[in-house]
């Protein structure tokens, strides 16, 4: 059995994984000149593999019923015990992110992978681009070289819209839309929001963190660290909060800045105070929401206790659209679950799989957008 593997991804990588064990041949084609470049740059912004959580839990990060499936199928229990057998040992982080232990760097996880892989008999070719395939043929262009080669089984994890620089560049939606494959517009995810604020605000606190805050939008709610930029809020909690600003962006972004506090109690702060500047001071309400208040609020407003505390409690942002998908850290969008099968192969070229990203699936950063790729290499070449 003759397994292709187009794009050397995460994905990828893990259906070469399973499919080399299963005793297929296994080729991987990879464009650029060495393999994982999302990966690594995941790395360095953390490298969360997965995220601790019971099944349960744990598969209602995911947008699509199908993809939480998937993920049941290879859990983030299973790529612990299978990152450990190849000597990467894991820890959970104080936040539920599952991380290699500290010595352990991106690039040397997945240079024990690679060589892994090659010590199976795994072979790797890289500046290989996919140019076409048919229902059991595919052809890759070499420098200027154009090869056929046929297979028993062509996985494609050819990566979404974000971070084109890495190599997933969607290059190949024109050739599925040309076979009729339906594709979902990509959209940002994990994307930082560019509000209605300011320009002199953003630019004198760009780079601002309001920690331990609640931001909230509509159903949405998420603690953690916002970041103020030059053209709106981002962080952890903010991405979490993506699809429901997608779903409905005229509605306010709201931020609690002291969620441990209710509102008579804010209240009471700033009427004890010798005035409202020391109030907030007491409370340690942020220096940009500080000057905020003082800026902006008609003196009416300022020195009104109760107005200021609901501020407080709910700080109202309006977001005005998503930044640019080539900057977010994820996408939704891709592959429709319309055109697969429960074991990720197209349904009209059954001998055909797609992997990772290029499908049509949305998840929080924090390990799940990994796990679901990893998952996916799993289950589309688990034998059939
Ligand atoms: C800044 C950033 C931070 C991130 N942080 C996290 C995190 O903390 N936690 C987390 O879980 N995830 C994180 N991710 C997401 C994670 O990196 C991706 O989910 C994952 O890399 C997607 O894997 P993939 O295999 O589907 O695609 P990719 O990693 O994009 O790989 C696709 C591969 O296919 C190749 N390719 C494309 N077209 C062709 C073609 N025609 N022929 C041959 N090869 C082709 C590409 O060159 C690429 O190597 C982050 C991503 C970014 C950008």
């Amino acid at each position: 059995m003759k397994t292709i593997i187009i794009g050397a991804g995460p994905a990828s990588l893990m259906a070469a994984t399973h499919a080399i064990k299963n005793g297929y041949e296994v080729l991987v084609f990879e464009k650029m000149k060495t393999a994982g470049r999302k990966f690594l740059v995941a790395g360095d912004g953390g490298f969360n593999l997965t995220h601790e959580g019971s099944l349960d839990d744990f598969s209602s990060y995911y947008s699509h019923s199908q993809i939480a499936a998937i993920v049941r199928q290879f859990t983030n229990v299973d790529l612990i015990a299978w990152f450990k057998e190849l000597g990467i040992e894991t820890y959970v982080g104080s936040s539920g992110k599952i991380f290699p232990v500290k010595e352990v760097k991106p690039a040397f996880v997945l240079k024990t992978w690679l060589n892994f892989l090659k010590s199976q008999g795994v072979k790797f070719f890289f500046n290989a681009t996919l140019q076409d395939f048919s229902s059991d043929e595919v052809v890759i262009k070499t420098n200027t070289v154009f090869e056929k080669h046929r297979f028993d089984h062509l996985v494609l994890g050819l990566g979404a819209a974000s971070w084109p620089k890495t190599g997933s560049d969607t290059a190949w939606v024109s050739l599925f839309k040309s076979k009729k494959i339906e594709i979902v517009p990509f959209q940002a995810s994990n994307a930082g929001i560019n509000c209605l604020l300011p320009t002199e605000f953003l630019q004198k606190f760009q780079g601002e963190v309001f920690k331990n805050v609640i931001v909230s939008h509509h159903n949405a709610r998420r603690k953690g660290e916002v970041v103020l930029t030059n053209y709106g809020v981002e962080g952890a909690p903010i991405y979490y909060l993506n699809p429901s600003i997608r779903s409905n962006i005229s509605l306010p972004i709201l931020i609690d800045f002291k969620p441990d506090f209710f509102e008579n109690e804010i209240v009471e702060v700033l009427s004890n105070a010798k005035n409202i500047s020391e109030g907030l001071n007491k409370l340690k309400i942020p220096n940009p929401i500080i000057f905020w208040f003082k800026t902006y609020l008609t003196k009416d407003n300022y020195t009104s206790t109760h107005y200021i505390a609901k501020l407080i409690k709910s700080f109202f942002i309006q977001p005005i659209s998503f930044r640019p998908i080539e900057e977010a850290i994820s996408c939704c969008g891709g592959v429709s679950w319309n055109e697969l099968d429960e074991n990720l192969r197209l349904i009209n070229y059954p001998k055909i799989s797609i992997v990772g990203e290029m499908i049509d699936w949305d998840a929080p950063t924090g390990g799940y957008l990994l796990q679901a790729c990893f998952s996916t290499g799993f289950v589309a070449t688990r034998p059939i």
